[in-house]
């Protein structure tokens, strides 16, 4: 997990008395804090792209919006019918191809305090749901100053058991004896996650996340306490020895087939406007450069026979691993599902649960 050192914590007046704020405060103790009115004027006053940095101000704000979203997907490309509980923003990792830097006006570490509302909008909820919290922010990175996952994965569950709740990470977060007894009652409806990426794309383009060897050690770790686990091979980023690189992933993943409740796979895309900023922030990587196209939501993407090739290249990986692994396209055209599965995803039977 992230050590953040704030150089000092914003709180709504609205939330400060919120037995959640506290909590959260006393793993701050030290920071100057300062109560303030309404984090939208902060903004105002203060619009900048969120890039992460030591001494980041923290704020602890009420959610205003909807905690609950259905995840927005792109434009003519297949969804995975998920949804987002936004409860933070900002992120102390620094990936090179972060979407938040160009889509956030907003320079602080948020963390939204009132659950309860959270809670409320979950049982007017109806129907079976996935969602994650990993939008805005990594779900586990903080987990040390907000106890989220310990305190209220088991409590967001309990709304319904037709929640599966998804925490994902790029930390080496190991479920603890608390955690342990929280999953005990929870442990089909929690899903604990991890992107993966060769050790190389982590050391160039995946600042101050865990090492990929921490990543797996953690997944065995919390498949081991009886937790599901997901994997992430996204973004997938196409470069020389793209598959050798990969393989050794693979060849690394000694997780219990049983334990994996999904994979994922989404090649690297971007928005135009990240460009300029990778270039500026990160002048070494090459990443967005090379054969990239805008697609029909003029993202950014290797051509259609590339993505078909790694697709098909990283389902035959898996499948070595186990034939019933449930491995779906994240963000991608109904064509490229059509032929890397020869199907759509409803009709792959390992895909039920998802689609
Ligand atoms: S872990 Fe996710 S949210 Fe955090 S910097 Fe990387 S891409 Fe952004």
């Amino acid at each position: 997990m992230a050590i953040i050192r704030p150089e000092i914590i914003y709180i709504e007046k609205e939330i400060a008395e919120l037995p959640y704020t506290r909590v959260i405060l006393q793993k701050f103790s030290g920071i100057p804090a300062q109560i303030i009115g309404d984090l939208r004027a902060l903004i105002q006053k203060n619009k900048k792209p969120f890039f992460t940095k030591t001494g980041q101000p923290l704020v602890l704000a009420k959610q205003r919006g909807r905690f609950l979203r259905k995840c927005p997907g792109t434009k003519e490309h297949i969804c995975c019918n998920y949804y987002t509980l936004n409860i933070a923003a900002g992120c102390p990792y620094d990936c090179t191809y972060c979407f938040l830097q160009s889509y956030t006006n907003n320079p602080y570490y948020i963390i939204y305090v009132n659950l309860d509302d959270m809670l409320a909008e979950l049982r007017a909820s109806r129907g079976r749901i996935r969602l994650g919290t990993g939008e805005f922010t990594d779900s586990l990175a903080l987990e040390q100053y907000t106890g989220f996952a310990a305190e209220y994965a088991p409590r967001i569950c309990a709304v319904s058991p037709d929640i599966t709740l998804e925490l994902k990470t790029k930390s080496s977060f190991t479920p603890d004896k608390i955690w342990t007894a929280g999953l005990t009652r929870f442990r089909r409806q929690i899903v604990l996650a991890w992107s993966l990426n060769p050790q190389m794309i982590i050391d160039s383009e995946e600042h101050y996340t865990a090492s990929l060897a921490d990543r797996i050690q953690a997944a065995r770790s919390a498949a081991a306490a009886g937790c599901r686990v997901a994997l992430h091979f996204d973004p997938i980023i196409y470069s020389p020895g793209w598959q050798e690189q990969y393989q050794a992933v693979f060849a690394l993943l000694n997780i219990p087939p049983e334990k994996i409740a999904w994979v994922s796979l989404g090649a690297f895309r971007f928005t135009p406007s990240l460009k300029p900023i990778i270039e500026r922030r990160f002048p070494d990587s090459t990443i967005v450069y090379g054969e990239l196209f805008p697609g029909r939501d003029r993202k950014m993407r290797y051509p259609e026979p590339i993505r078909i090739k790694v697709y098909q290249y990283m389902l035959k990986q898996l499948a070595a691993i186990s034939p019933a692994l449930p491995v779906y396209l994240c963000m991608e055209s109904p064509e490229v599902w059509q032929k890397v599965y020869n199907k759509h995803p409803a009709q792959v039977k390992q895909l039920n649960e998802l689609f």
